[in-house]
């Protein structure tokens, strides 16, 4: 027998299948390990048949079996297809995404550890037979045993006597077995759950949601209940004998959701998330394979949980980024969701509060299921959100970070005892150029996205069209000289507050505060046990939490999302300040939003500040419409990267020569085209380059003639580095 065999080798030419000579146990799936060149690696089986095209002497043996079982599943076998074909990927890549990275060339396996039980002949006889009375230690660890059946030995070792645990073991008493042992994370987060009635509104998603055969849309304001719903229709999946999976922003994996689904599911949930050690990782991937664990929950990568019969998919806070991978390789965790779906017949829940304008588009295109839930379960009214100008503040000599009111607030909000969460609304590194006098902001004229300020050649750039503008020294609206670039970061807002309430305990979460395992966990949970008054932090402290001492929420610079050159910039503003405003007064305090804008006229202040999706969705959706943005085309981007500048050259301008052609056979449906280097023009060596296109959207056929223009280059420029990106979050 033959076996096809991708290697684990990363080098785009091998990207193809190899055929080696079976051996006893090599099944479709099985890891095996390989003779490849002059060494030895691992490669996945993706099919057996009877013949090759390999001469008898040139074809070697399979050198062995790597796992007790085939470790990817046809479902597996068949997304890896799906997902080369989709996104454009080496298909080592994708089989890599589906096992745990450290597993991979086994620099992991399961922990084997001695555990101890009593030998079943002692079980029925008098232990004061074989145990003397004064030997109390050896009595104390064998009615331990006898209670907990099974204990490893290191455990009883470390709280009974190890004499007495080896002595009894030397006698016969006791007997050992090696075993798996699991590192389960957050082994002590337990807790007793309260018995939820759901409400009418909630039962009735949870209906839909059941009955729908297209995946649902669960639009349901902050605090509406939703993670109820998710618990429901996991209940019910699994009541049929199913397996679920839920996927969170990485961001939102807090102890609050683990603790409700460790206390709702017990051992039958596996998380999955970065903070885990690449022990617990592997446990926890092995438990969901063998059955150990029914439900899947974490970020992105949860997707690829290595369950089968899968019921439910719930990908919550749908409209976050963070479900588009950035890096190769790079996918859609949606589409990924919806293969795995269709595959096994499973439904699929997309919930947020602030739904994605192209999911609502497609919801109400009824492509989705769309289910509301408008209320609060508590009744309790969303927080008032203040819009403050800072234009007049810098008008009136405050050019501070904070305005008067926002130390007023803070001031009252410390004096009375409650904690406030300033937020700074950051993302990325590039910088827009602002008057801080009138608010205008430069901008692209032909996209209408904020140009970006690029230092080395003191030029605006749009990162759309490569359109290039000339520095301002005074702006063009006002004629102010206050043109702002650059941002200010949370080390000084936590200075200026410690500056104004010497007393008041601070705590900054962000980038650099949150490096090290579990560390975002401590810190919020520190701000949740009362231990800081004031919570300072950028995106990361916007998801989820439930701080009911929370009155004040401070929205310290709202524009910084708004003029990323993006877009969906206005979308992502729009989001941002309705998850932070919701993390104010959710319990019996009300709460109250401060936020501080240059822009306070502008449209996205107007329908956060009235919590109004559907307006803003309304105008939203008119304007990508009128400047052709996605949901009306696709974005794509052939981002071609090479040490060598003039090959780099050389292979984009072969991709351009060849996307032309593309064009001019597909008459219209190329809103855009073009070749240019890319904004981020040098990361580490190489200098990046990318062919830029905006095209009719769901066009497979199109997609590709793309992909295969990218192949070309590939085979023509096998020193460059070729990817393509669908929709990409980050064009830098
Ligand atoms: P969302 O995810 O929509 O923001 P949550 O699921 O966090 O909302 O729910 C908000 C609060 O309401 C939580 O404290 C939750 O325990 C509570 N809750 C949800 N459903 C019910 C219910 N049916 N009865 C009582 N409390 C509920
Ligand atoms: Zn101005
Ligand atoms: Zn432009």
């Amino acid at each position: 027998m033959i076996a096809k065999v991708i290697v684990d080798i990363s080098v785009s030419e091998v990207d193809r299948v190899f055929d080696y000579r079976a051996i006893d146990g090599v099944q479709r799936g099985s890891r095996v390990s390989v003779p490849f060149g002059r060494q030895t690696t691992e490669g996945y089986v993706i099919d057996i048949c009877e013949t090759t095209d390999l001469s008898q002497d040139k074809i070697k043996d399979i050198i062995s079996v790597l796992d007790d079982r085939p470790i990817v599943s046809e479902e597996f076998l068949a997304l890896c297809d799906y997902m080369t074909e989709r996104f454009h990927l080496r298909k080592i890549d994708v089989f890599r995404l589906f096992l745990p990275a450290k597993m991979r060339g086994g620099r992991i396996k399961a922990l084997q550890k001695i555990f101890v039980y009593i030998n079943p002949e002692y079980l029925e006889t008098d232990p004061n037979l074989f145990i003397k009375k004064t030997a109390h230690s050896q009595m104390e660890v064998f009615e331990y045993l006898l209670d907990a059946e099974c204990a490893e030995q290191s455990y009883l070792n470390a709280n009974f006597s190890a004499a007495a645990v080896r002595n009894l073991i030397s006698r016969g008493v006791f007997l050992t077995r090696m075993q798996d042992a699991l590192r389960t994370p957050y082994k002590s987060i337990v807790q007793k759950d309260n018995e939820v009635v759901l409400t009418e509104e909630q039962a009735a998603a949870v209906e839909s949601i059941m009955s729908s055969d297209n995946p649902t849309l669960l639009f349901g304001v902050t605090g509406s209940g939703k993670t109820e719903v998710y618990l429901n229709c996991i209940e019910r999946v699994l009541a049929q004998g199913k397996t679920a999976i839920m996927l969170v922003p990485e961001i939102s994996l807090t102890p609050q959701v683990m603790r409700i689904f460790r206390s709702r599911f017990g051992d039958d949930v596996a998380l999955l998330h970065s903070g885990l050690s690449d022990g617990e990782r592997f446990d926890e991937w092995r438990r969901l394979l063998t059955g150990g664990a029914r439900v899947a929950v974490g970020a992105r990568s949860a997707i690829f949980a290595p369950l089968s019969d899968v019921g439910l998919i719930v990908i919550d806070e749908e409209h976050d980024t963070s479900y588009v991978s950035a890096s190769n390789p790079r996918y859609i965790t949606r589409e990924v969701a919806l293969f795995r779906a269709a595959y096994n017949g499973a439904k699929i829940v997309m919930g947020s509060a602030t739904p994605s304008v192209e999911s609502y588009y497609s919801a109400k295109n009824g492509k989705y299921n769309l289910v509301d839930l408008p209320h609060r379960i508590n009744k309790r009214a969303m927080p008032e959100i203040q819009i403050v100008n800072m234009c007049n503040e810098v008008t009136y000599g405050n050019g501070g970070m904070f305005s008067n009111r926002l130390v007023t607030a803070l001031d009252e909000c410390l004096k009375s005892g409650n904690q406030a969460i300033l937020f700074l609304n950051r993302r990325g590194y590039s910088s827009y150029v602002m008057c801080r006098k009138c608010g205008y902001v430069a901008k692209c004229e032909d996209c209408d996205v904020s140009l970006v300020y690029h230092k080395d050649e003191n030029l605006l750039k749009c990162h759309y069209c490569q359109r290039r503008y000339s520095m301002l020294d005074r702006c063009p609206n006002c004629n102010s000289q206050h043109i702002k670039q650059g941002f200010m970061g949370t080390e000084r807002i936590v200075e200026q507050v410690q500056k104004m309430f010497p007393s008041a305990r601070v705590i900054r979460m962000d980038n650099d505060t949150t490096r090290t395992k579990d560390a975002h966990l401590r810190l919020l949970g520190e701000f949740a046990n009362g231990n800081a008054d004031v919570l300072v932090g950028t995106q990361m402290v916007a998801k989820g939490h439930d701080f009911p001492n929370v009155t004040l929420v401070g929205i310290m610079d709202a524009d910084m999302s708004l003029h990323f050159s993006d877009y969906r910039a206005v979308e992502r503003t729009f989001q941002l300040i309705t998850q932070v405003a919701g993390r104010a007064g959710r319990e019996k305090k009300p709460g109250s939003v401060i936020l501080q804008t240059y822009t306070p006229k502008h449209y996205v202040y107007k329908y956060a500040s009235a919590y109004d999706y559907q307006g803003f969705y309304e105008k939203e959706i008119n304007l990508l419409e009128a400047t052709r943005f996605p949901p009306f085309t696709e974005i794509l981007r052939i981002l071609i990267s090479c040490e060598d500048e003039q090959l780099a050259l050389d292979a984009t301008k072969l991709a351009f020569d060849k996307m032309k052609e593309v064009a001019q056979n597909n008459d219209g449906c190329f809103v855009y085209l073009h070749a240019m280097r890319a904004p981020k023009k040098r990361i580490q060596t190489k200098h990046r380059m990318q062919v830029l296109m905006r095209i009719k959207p769901d066009n497979d056929v199109l997609r590709k003639s793309v992909y295969s223009v990218a192949d070309s280059v590939i085979s023509a420029y096998p020193q460059v580095t070729c990817f393509t990106e669908i929709n990409p979050n980050d064009l830098s």
